[in-house]
């Protein structure tokens, strides 16, 4: 069965979350740790999380992906900002093991800002290497990025290298942004397979953990960034289908991040997304 689910608001808590998830036929979700725009995290309530442990069994939901907030940038040329990438992640993470034990953490790598990709990967690494810790549950990953602006991670290279220079890589892996890869130049339309190959020749398919599946508003290679609803873009419904249906991607769990007025948007394009695997599992028996 497809792992599926969105991006839900964590503002209303854990339990809610459960309960939004299962509204719409989702088996698993992705949330923010706090404002996306950094701030200070809600305290945890033990309550909440109870409650939460009930509804997401209920749910079946065994995996979700906390998302760090996206103005995080430990790759700044600004001393302050890079301090303040560290303690939130640090901060995040220590969360984590309390609320969510043996999750994922997604986190953009950050923006070189001028400095230079290589100078920032060398950053990202260094600031990875002080908050990873020999005994956390969670596995943390970078989210493969559009290549917008100074953006460090536009290519699976780039990636790569940071995992490459970080000492407990065992806790590191992978999220997957189909609108981001498609915008940064990869054909998932054309030659997945393909696509496919030169992660797993570049970064290895093993460290491929989650997957963000979301349609694109502009062409390939356009580095723009721009989400858009399953089947509304320049990927298309069929692409991003066989992307779920892949059988060395099926297993992953899949998060929608595309913009809708409400939760109904995504309950549709779960319900075609599921439709589509149902259809295929009878068709090989
Ligand atoms: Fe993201
Ligand atoms: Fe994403
Ligand atoms: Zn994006």
């Amino acid at each position: 069965m497809l792992t599926i689910g969105c991006h839900l608001s964590c503002s209303k808590g854990y339990a809610n979350m459960a309960r939004e998830a299962a509204s719409i036929d989702g088996n698993t979700f992705q949330f923010f740790t706090r404002n996306p725009r950094g701030g200070k995290a809600k305290a945890l309530d033990p309550n909440d999380l109870d409650a939460y442990d009930v509804l997401a069994a209920e749910a079946g939901i065994t995996r979700i992906l906390a998302h760090a907030p996206y103005t995080l940038n430990p790759a700044s040329n600004k001393e302050q900002t890079r301090e303040f990438a560290l303690m939130t992640l640090a901060d995040d993470l220590a969360r984590m093991e309390v609320a969510t034990p043996g999750q994922l953490y997604n986190m953009h790598p950050g923006s070189h800002v001028g400095q230079g990709s290589e100078v920032g990967i060398q950053l990202i690494a260094d600031t990875l290497n002080q908050v990873l810790t020999p005994d956390m549950t969670t596995t943390l990953l970078l989210e493969t990025m559009a290549g917008k602006g100074s953006e460090v991670g536009g290519t699976f290279e780039e990636l790569a290298a940071i995992i490459e220079r970080i000492d407990l890589d065992e806790h590191v892996g992978v999220c997957l942004d189909t609108c981001h890869i498609w915008d940064g130049g990869y054909d998932i339309v054309e030659d997945l397979d393909g696509v496919l190959d030169e992660f797993d020749r570049v970064i290895g398919l093993d460290r491929l953990r989650a997957i963000h599946l979301n349609d694109s508003l502009n062409p390939r290679a356009s580095h723009k960034d721009r989400h858009a609803r399953i089947g509304e873009g320049h990927i298309g419904f069929d692409a991003l289908a066989a992307v779920t249906m892949h059988p060395k991607l099926a297993h992953l769990p899949f998060y929608l991040e595309t913009p809708q007025d409400d939760l109904s948007g995504y309950a549709q394009e779960i319900a075609a997304l599921r439709a589509c695997d149902k259809g295929s599992h009878q068709m090989s028996h």
